[in-house]
């Protein structure tokens, strides 16, 4: 899963609760998610430490994390401001770029499934579509983006070609794509689809799998496509 990473940098983290650091970076992530904070925005630290009633500290932590995701930029005397959103190009590129590597990754991951597998995915999916109802909207969807990303992740770690999960996971491709558009349709269309792969792994049917990830993304690539309308 994508939280490997993540649980590293908290060890390395232990002096200050990483509660803090999570809660800040929640927040701000949503609002750029969101787009409440504009692409391109600067982000000043000391009025979101005033705003979130912390320090500069994690505020600074929080923002490193979303440097390292590309959400924000840092440039010399500017200091951080919020990354701008996928051009066309780009997006055709990363959509070009999934559809090579992922549909052959549930392929693998067909191959390679066991029932703790199986269930640890059905985990993550029942998770995405559970939404978390005490969320408003803005937060359900920033957390939807991130899970996906996660059930993608599973995905290919299952495979278990460490090439292509480290080369897609350092993308961070779910939060680009997702920061595009606000969309409910996106989500809906996404879990069915999540559906369909998850009954081929139960099925043990590797080119149905490979099948229903390349349905899943072109599906998703056409949602997102109404970004550039
Ligand atoms: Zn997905």
């Amino acid at each position: 899963m994508a939280l490997s990473a993540d649980q590293s940098e908290h060890t390395s983290q232990a002096i200050r609760p990483v509660s803090v650091v999570d809660a800040v970076y929640d927040s701000i992530y949503e609002r750029l998610m969101s787009l409440e904070i504009a692409p391109g925005a600067r982000i000043p630290m000391d009025l979101i430490a005033r705003e979130l009633g912390v320090s500069q500290t994690p505020v600074r932590e929080a923002l490193a994390r979303l440097e390292r995701e590309r959400l924000v930029c840092k440039a010399h005397l500017i200091g951080f401001s919020s990354a701008p959103l996928l051009t066309r190009k780009q997006f055709d590129d990363l959509s070009s770029f999934r559809l090579l590597l992922e549909p052959e990754g549930a392929r693998l991951a067909a191959l390679r499934m066991t029932p703790e597998k199986l269930k640890a995915l059905e985990g993550i999916a029942a998770d995405m579509a559970e939404g978390a109802p005490a969320l408003d909207r803005t937060s359900r969807y920033s957390r939807f983006a991130r899970i996906d990303g996660q059930f993608h992740d599973a995905v290919l770690q299952i495979a278990g070609n460490e090439v292509i999960r480290s080369t897609l996971h350092n993308q961070h491709v779910h939060l680009h794509l997702f920061r595009l558009m606000f969309h409910t349709r996106v989500t809906q269309e996404a879990l069915e689809e999540h559906e369909e792969l998850l009954a081929a792994f139960r099925a043990g049917d590797a080119p149905r799998a490979e099948a229903a990830m390349r349905a899943h993304l072109s599906a998703s690539r056409d949602r997102l496509l109404q970004a550039f309308e």
